[in-house]
């Protein structure tokens, strides 16, 4: 029997080579009919056999293009036409807009092949991609998605590419960042000035500067990388002095799988994200005895190491010749959002980089790599940005009747919108503190309005009344929601699981707002999405100074040892283990506990971290971002069986439980003068830690009969810590939830704003 079908289909479902698809289906399945896109997703109708219409709506469930990621098909049927051909339609650009934009994919394996055969008219295009590859996200600057709206609007098809583009078989059907040698942007090579540099192969230059040892600035997808030869310690120390970073560690871009895997030890998990279409940086084991040397200073003191594969037909050819493993660290000042246009560039990188390899393709939007690692059997995000962004979050609740922007905290900035029930996160957009940060900020809450079609009618934002963020919420004249630092941070895993809760919520991390106006950093809280009650946390200790503590883990060393040990035998034990800090450091911190000046209390998990890192002589200074808490996880995976720990009491103060970060810290100190080596204390914290805070959960559930946890907030970027509370969790019984779509930290705390928004807007 002839029928004719109606059929819709949403997601990100645009730019992904979609209708080629649908084209190639519907003609294989002797279907008639036509497809199109427009703002609401892509619309086919099809009408022959109805046992070929049953077969098109499966292989459109079961198989559609791997970059295509569908959310829904919605089919009915209607009155057959007659008509008996198939045909593709223009774009349709009005209503309001419902697709999803792509994020940017990596060079796709029959680009890349292309790329390398020399018969072929793109041999060696720097810009080469296809219907299944290349930018998106970086270059859209409105939707639909079409060449119109992309920055590549301004390079002409040659005749050629204009073939291709047209024909529905070819695999550059609407490929709408299409071109070739002939009519794509070019590649060019300049002195830090922007002075051309006189050469006959712009990219056989590159090539042939960094092998020789020099500095690039590379204009990759997202933006620019500073890159040098890692196997080249002379370079890889001259990029650290210039980039005045002292020790956090660089990213390496390795040539292939296999040339990963001989510097670093993968996993199955581990190997299937390095070779994803999204390409994060994936951060895994070195190996200590590897086949190939990189550089000390590229991770120096760290166990282990972030690798990355190319994912632009540029880094290809970086490994044309004799290159095999490149740093690749964003070409940026630290903790300033990532360079991506070509005068800013050379404003900011002019005196980091020898020579520039340069394009004219602009960047719309600026995304730094993604960053995971594997714990517990699942790729978890530290920075969530290229290959993801702006991915959405399906939240529990509709939002079509007041959708919310939400902003997020400080550090680790993003920002997230919410259309129509779903949360799209921005990229990462760096330390809000930094003016190049917050107006990318701004960038970004533009563009998730524009690519989305929405105007916020509510704002969520964080308790902390001196964030940036927070100042720009409450000046927005919409309707406030402020949503506590660590329930969002429980909230974003609640949102990302699709749960509502209540569930127990641990949120271990630097520091937040506290609702009592307190630091708060190592709470136990019984929660849903809407609520929440804080119902322990890590004993308070005195914070002199401040935020300005986490600069100096020392400083916060000698303060846990006076709680532990008394004054006075505090100053003997800083004498032997905190050799760094002065007599006279140390008389400043005693007068101000002594007479509470600027000495808050804080509950902070990340403090007790820096202690125990001081303590074990591993950091007195974070010179970067919580530096001391990872060099601690560091040492530990040096000591992997250690089983041995310090016994921590929780004690009951009213109706808030509380774990005495003393305990350990008494238990880790009798280690050290023991003699005990950095690592096994290291070991032995991060066990102390753990079975402590299980066994406040455990006395939780009994309290209040919840059995699931929720683990959140940065301190779980310690993939040890993670690994250790999951397995310790689940054998005591527990269901254990924590982050997988956005970062722990407050990368990911947007997402749980707005989730708590939606919810307390839609009970109102
Ligand atoms: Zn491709
Ligand atoms: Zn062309």
């Amino acid at each position: 029997m002839i029928r004719r079908a109606r059929v819709k289909v949403q997601g990100v479902v645009q730019g992904v080579g979609f209708r080629p698809f649908v084209y190639g289906l519907a003609v294989r399945l002797g279907l008639a009919g036509h497809v199109l896109n427009d703002v609401g997703g892509v619309f086919i109708e099809v009408e022959g056999e109805d046992t070929g219409i049953e077969a098109f709506l499966n292989a459109l469930r079961d198989c559609p293009p791997p970059m295509a990621r569908v959310q829904s098909i919605h089919s009915a049927y209607m009155n057959p036409t007659g008509e008996s051909a198939f045909r593709i339609l223009e774009s349709a650009t009005r209503g309001s807009v419902r697709v999803v934009v792509s994020p940017d994919l990596a060079v796709c394996g029959d680009c890349v092949a292309e790329l390398e055969n020399t018969r072929n008219r793109r041999h060696r295009h720097a810009f080469i991609n296809c219907t299944n590859c290349g930018p998106r996200y970086t270059i859209i600057e409105s939707v639909p998605y079409d060449r119109a709206r992309t920055t590549m609007a301004e390079f002409d098809m040659c005749p050629q590419c204009r073939a291709e583009y047209a024909d529905p078989r070819n695999r550059r059907f609407h490929a709408e960042a299409t071109c070739c040698p002939d009519c794509g942007p070019r590649l060019d090579i300049t002195d830090p000035h922007g002075r051309a540099i006189a050469c006959d192969d712009p990219m056989r230059e590159a090539v042939r500067r960094l092998a020789a040892g020099q500095i690039l600035a590379v204009k990759g997808i997202g933006g620019f990388h500073l890159a040098c030869d890692a196997t080249n310690e002379q370079a890889v120390r001259e990029l650290r002095r210039r980039k005045r970073r002292d020790l956090k560690p660089f990213a390496v871009m390795a040539a292939s799988k296999m040339q990963a895997m001989r510097v670093g030890v993968f996993n199955e998990d581990e190997k299937w994200l390095l070779k994803s279409a999204e390409r994060p940086i994936v951060l895994v084991r070195r190996h200590t005895r590897a086949p190939e040397r990189i550089a000390e200073e590229v991770a120096p003191r760290n166990a282990r190491i972030g690798i990355m594969l190319p994912y632009t037909p540029i880094h290809h050819m970086l490994f044309e010749d004799s290159l095999h493993l490149l740093v690749m660290t964003s070409g940026n000042a630290t903790d300033e959002p990532i360079a991506h246009e070509n005068d800013d560039a050379y404003l900011r990188l002019g005196e980091l980089a020898d020579a520039f390899l340069i394009h004219n393709r602009r960047i719309h939007v600026r995304t730094d790599d993604s960053v995971m690692q594997v714990v517990a059997g699942a790729p978890r995000f530290l920075r969530r940005s290229r290959g993801y962004a702006p991915f959405p979050v399906q939240l529990d609740a509709d939002t079509s009747a007041s959708e919310i922007l939400a902003v997020g905290a400080e550090l680790n900035g993003a920002a997230c919108l919410t259309r129509a029930g779903q949360a799209y996160i921005s990229h990462h957009l760096g330390d809000l503190d930094h003016l190049a940060a917050w107006e990318a900020f701004h960038q970004a809450v533009e563009t998730l309005c524009r690519t989305l079609d929405v105007v916020p009618a509510a704002v969520a934002c964080d308790l902390h009344p001196a964030y940036a963020t927070t100042r720009h919420a409450r000046g927005l004249g919409l309707p406030v929601v402020a949503v506590q630092h660590h329930h969002a941070h429980i909230a974003s895993v609640l949102a990302e699981s699709g749960r509502d809760g209540p569930v127990i919520g641990v949120s271990f991390d630097g520091f937040g707002w506290g609702d009592d106006g307190n630091a708060w950093g190592g709470e136990f809280l019984v929660c849903d999405l809407a609520e929440y009650r804080r119902v322990g946390c890590i004993a308070p200790v005195p914070q002199p100074g401040g935020d300005a503590a986490a600069k100096r883990p020392a400083r916060t060393g000698y303060v846990m040892l006076r709680e532990a040990f008394g004054a006075e035998e505090a100053a003997g034990l800083a004498d032997r283990l905190l050799p760094a800090l002065a007599a006279e450091e140390r008389r400043v911190i005693d007068d101000m506990i002594e007479h509470g000046v600027n000495c808050p209390s804080s509950t902070s998990a990340g403090r007790l971290f820096d202690a125990a890192a001081a303590l074990c002589g591993l950091c007195d200074a974070n010179t970067y971002h919580a530096q001391a808490p990872m060099e601690l996880e560091g040492a530990a995976w040096s000591a992997k069986a250690e089983s041995g720990y310090y016994p921590v009491q929780p004690r009951e103060d009213g109706a808030l439980l509380q774990l005495p970060g003393v305990d350990i810290i008494r238990g880790l100190v009798a280690d050290r003068l023991a003699g005990v080596p950095a690592p096994l204390c290291a070991a032995r914290f991060h066990n102390a830690l753990a079975r402590a805070a299980v066994a406040v959960c455990a006395k939780l559930r009994s309290n209040t009969g919840l059995s699931t946890v929720a683990l959140s907030g940065g301190v779980f970027a310690n993939a040890w810590l993670l690994g250790l509370m999951t397995a310790m969790l689940q054998e005591n019984g527990f269901e254990v939830l924590a982050n997988a779509v956005v970062p722990p930290g407050d990368g990911g705390i947007s997402l749980g704003q707005a989730a708590v928004a939606a919810r307390r807007l839609s009970c109102v």
